[in-house]
């Protein structure tokens, strides 16, 4: 049997409920469908660490953020963790990544276990960005995320007989929004129906929650992500509702307007791997780092275990091996990818990457049942109160029914200090009768069995992956 090839997509930020195979209530994505009419559709992939430098450090080498170091964005990825590709390269793949690394720019944190390889230092531009290289920085003509696509279909040409991994790392669609001209006609304000809980009031929710600054009301940036003055009869609390939904029309637009480039940009790799004779043997996945808060209780960007920004999208074709039109619900993290996409290349993962805590889910994509995959996955975001939306640090369980949380309140594991202005919360969800998570049951009295249970599994899932609980 012949070694697939590997081509894996990932954007920047970009939530499953932005993909119309997932069913968007506010976008058409054709191309990113054709993925999920050709192969299976993942509904329970989640981010063990909602956000963008840890999940690709997780995903590189199937580890949590305590174990591989970049717990932050502040972190920098020091290669003390092998990662698949490095696998894959020693295994006689040809190996690169294009795009996206923010993995730390300089010195010994470029990227390494690649071939060839062309980044956007930290955040990237979408306009004629520049880029680095093994040769040097140079600036490169056009729209960031064709870049990146062109960038990786002539690698894909230039490979002979050895089967190869190409990691597609697109930018977009990360704030700011800056869509290419030829979608700004795309989702016009006033046209983008509203979530359910735009006007979300946190009533029964932590303080955390309260006081994380990224709703649309009042933290987006004006000149950068909004691109046009809040009108005089929109500002004051008096007028906060309105306000809104201005807000939100104007975000979501150029967000969406994004996410159709990189949807056409899908749609032409897909069709030039048709035209290469390269479909049946290449697999091809479509993720995102983490997902995002589309207005959805009144936020923009993600950090919370809360579903939206956890949920990953997830889709994965190979024609050869895997059946098409499927769908996988069991639940599944950016732990495990490493271990799947090396089984599926015949590479154990557990003796290559002897650090890596992942299971491959290849059977599960297969079709195949397995009574002992996990039931639960287990959340840790580290960075606390940092700018600038100042989310305090927690972790979680999410089972398929319920969610435990713990906002505990203290610093980062490195310096760890006490955050004495209030005190921890717990927050316990159900997400099968309240599945967009507005009513906090930690201390519902009739909750408290299931809540010790979570506690329990909680407990450990921290103990199974190495992980430890917070102590004042
Ligand atoms: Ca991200």
């Amino acid at each position: 049997m012949s070694r697939p090839n590997i081509v894996f997509v990932m954007s920047d930020d970009h939530a499953a409920h932005a993909i119309s195979a997932y069913g968007s209530r506010v976008n058409r994505t054709p191309h990113l469908d054709r993925l999920a009419r050709d192969g299976v559709r993942c509904d329970a992939t989640f981010c063990t660490n909602s956000i963008c430098s840890p999940s690709r450090a997780t995903i590189l080498t199937g580890t949590y953020s305590h174990i591989n170091g970049v717990d932050s964005i502040y972190s920098r990825f020091d290669h003390a963790t092998r990662t698949f590709p490095s696998v894959l390269q020693e295994a006689g793949y040809r190996t690169a990544l294009f795009g996206k690394w923010h993995l730390g720019e300089t010195g010994e944190s470029l990227p390494q276990d690649f071939d060839n390889w062309q980044i956007f230092p930290d955040q990237g531009e979408y306009h004629d960005p520049t880029m680095i290289s093994p040769a040097g920085e140079e600036q490169v003509e056009g729209y960031a995320t064709d870049i990146v696509t062109d960038l990786s279909l002539d690698w894909i040409d230039e490979q002979g007989e050895e089967p190869f991994c190409v990691l597609v790392h697109h930018k977009a669609p990360h704030r700011p929004w800056e869509p290419d001209a030829k979608h700004r006609d795309l989702y016009p304000a006033g046209s983008i129906p509203e979530p359910a809980t735009l006007f979300d009031d946190f009533a029964t929710r932590s303080r955390a929650v309260r006081e994380a600054t990224m709703t649309l009301a009042d933290d987006l940036d004006i000149a950068t992500d909004i691109k046009e003055p809040v009108p005089a009869e929109l500002q004051g609390e008096e007028n906060r509702e309105a306000r809104i939904r201005w807000v939100y029309q104007r975000y979501l637009r150029d967000y969406l307007q994004c996410v159709q480039s990189i949807d056409d940009n899908v749609g032409r790799l897909l069709d030039h791997l048709d035209q290469r004779g390269l479909t049946d043997n290449t697999i091809v996945v479509y993720t995102s780092d983490q997902g995002f808060f589309l207005g959805d209780h009144g936020w923009y960007d993600k950090r919370f275990i809360y579903d939206q920004s956890l949920q990953m999208p997830l889709m994965i074709r190979w024609p050869e091996h895997l059946p098409a039109g499927e769908r996988c619900g069991e639940i599944l993290t950016n732990v495990d990818f490493a271990a799947t996409l090396l089984e599926a290349c015949g590479l154990d993962a557990d003796a290559e990457l002897p650090q890596q805590q992942g299971r491959s889910f290849l059977p599960l994509l297969r079709g195949e049942a397995d009574e002992t995959w996990p039931r639960s996955m287990y959340y840790r975001y580290w960075e606390h109160d940092s700018e600038p939306h100042h989310v305090w640090s927690h972790y979680g369980v999410r089972t398929h029914r319920h969610k435990l949380v713990y906002f505990y309140n203290a610093g980062l594991g490195t310096d760890g200090s006490k955050d004495t202005r209030y005190p921890p919360e717990w927050e316990l969800y159900d997400l099968e009768e309240d599945p967009e998570e507005l009513r906090n049951l930690a201390d519902s009295p009739e909750h408290a069995g299931i809540r010790a249970e979570l506690e329990a599994e909680l407990a450990r899932l921290q103990e199974h992956y190495r992980d430890a609980p917070y102590v004042a």
